[in-house]
């Protein structure tokens, strides 16, 4: 599955105070995360309605922002070619469906 059919935003997170935000960005180079929906409710829902959000984070966001502990290098250019990087690279949802998969070249695979 392509990443870009799970309707993937670039987010950039930031703070003021200790109010803390999160805002869609169009570049790889401003953003320190990445929405995207779910690729097991997107399969079993048969699309995106009622399909639940995965938002991971790269390391410059502090442990304090959900969801964590894992974060994630985001490589690549875009949301076309992104990979997401770490120890052993698999995003694994620890609630909810616990979907485990990996987002590699643009590529969305389970574990
Ligand atoms: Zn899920």
């Amino acid at each position: 599955m392509r990443l870009i059919d799970l309707s993937p935003e670039l987010l950039q997170y930031h703070t003021e105070g200790f109010r803390t935000f999160h805002r869609h960005v169009d570049t790889l180079s401003e953003a320190n995360g990445v929405r995207f929906l779910c690729p097991r409710w997107f399969k079993d829902n048969g699309g995106p309605v009622g399909t639940h959000s995965i938002i991971c984070w790269d390391p410059s966001v502090p442990q304090i922002a959900r969801p964590g502990p894992g974060r994630w290098s985001m490589v690549g250019t875009g949301l076309h070619d992104l990979s997401l990087v770490a120890g052993s690279s698999s995003v694994l949802l620890t609630d909810g469906c616990r979907w485990h998969g990996f987002v590699e070249n643009g590529l969305v695979r389970d574990a």
